[in-house]
């Protein structure tokens, strides 16, 4: 499991497409063992981050750690540490849900034998064994998140990026998800979760990185205060001054 004090380190990150500067200065600290927010209207820059973090993207400037490494130096070798959740579904054709797992364990050159005891437990883990080995375009709306977790989670990565996972899930659903989420995070990984709706995450997260046009902002921070706070301790007047 990983070593502690491998959470995420961001410093002074900017990426611009064209005249859009996506990310303007952002720093955030994401804690080992926490579940973070990363929370911000449409367009302010949350899945751009998020990619950098996953070493998919190249930032114009600005320094990041993920898991003890530098994503930007290694590139796509950065995905070993870091399960990355797309906000969109893929086109999973006739594929079952269990060959979609086996497909993304073998690009990750998982053995087949590991790959199929670990795809067995993780599809257990997000309860889709009874439907595993339905095509995974029939599946519902949540039951394509989970997948999608599952996906994320298939090389056992102590780092998880995940791109609006609680959105147009039912009340019932992200009682799941928040469960999932504390024990992944409580196994000692980094989980950081983005969503354009605060109260989708409250329950969720312990702490929260609010972004506004590619910048952190920091609410209600008053002297010396920090750039993560205890989500239940926003107020809702910080989150209209943001
Ligand atoms: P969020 O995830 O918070 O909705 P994004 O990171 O997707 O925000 O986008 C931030 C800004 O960067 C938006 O203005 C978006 O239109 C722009 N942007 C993101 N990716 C690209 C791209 N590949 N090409 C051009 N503009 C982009």
């Amino acid at each position: 499991s990983p070593a502690p004090g491998d959470g995420i380190s961001v410093r002074g990150l900017h990426r611009a497409f064209g005249q859009v500067k996506a990310l303007d200065g952002v720093d955030l600290t994401a804690r080992t063992g926490a579940v973070t927010a990363l929370v911000g209207p449409n367009g302010s820059g949350k899945t751009t981050l998020l990619l950098v973090l996953a070493g998919l993207l190249v930032p114009d400037a600005g320094s990041v750690r993920v898991a003890g490494h530098d994503p930007i130096a290694q590139g796509p070798a950065a995905r070993a540490r870091t399960g990355w959740m797309p906000d969109t579904f893929g086109t999973w054709d006739s594929l079952t849900a269990r060959e979609v797992l086996l497909t993304f364990a073998a690009a990750y050159r998982l053995s087949e034998a590991v790959a199929r005891a670990r795809v067995t437990d993780l599809l257990a883990t997000v309860h889709l064994t009874e439907l595993a080995d339905r095509p995974a375009s029939v599946l519902s709306r949540g039951q394509k998140q989970r997948l999608g977790l599952a996906r994320a989670l298939v090389h056992d990565p102590a780092v998880l990026l995940l791109d609006e996972p609680a959105s147009g899930l039912d009340p019932r659903s992200r009682v799941d998800l928040r469960i999932l989420l504390r024990r992944l995070a409580d196994e000692g990984r980094t989980v950081l979760v983005s969503s354009h709706v605060l109260s989708e995450l409250d329950e969720m997260a312990d702490d929260a990185v609010f972004l506004s046009r590619g910048r952190t902002v920091v609410p209600d921070a008053g002297p010396g205060g920090g750039r993560s706070w205890h989500v239940r301790a926003l107020s809702v007047e910080a989150l209209t001054a943001w």
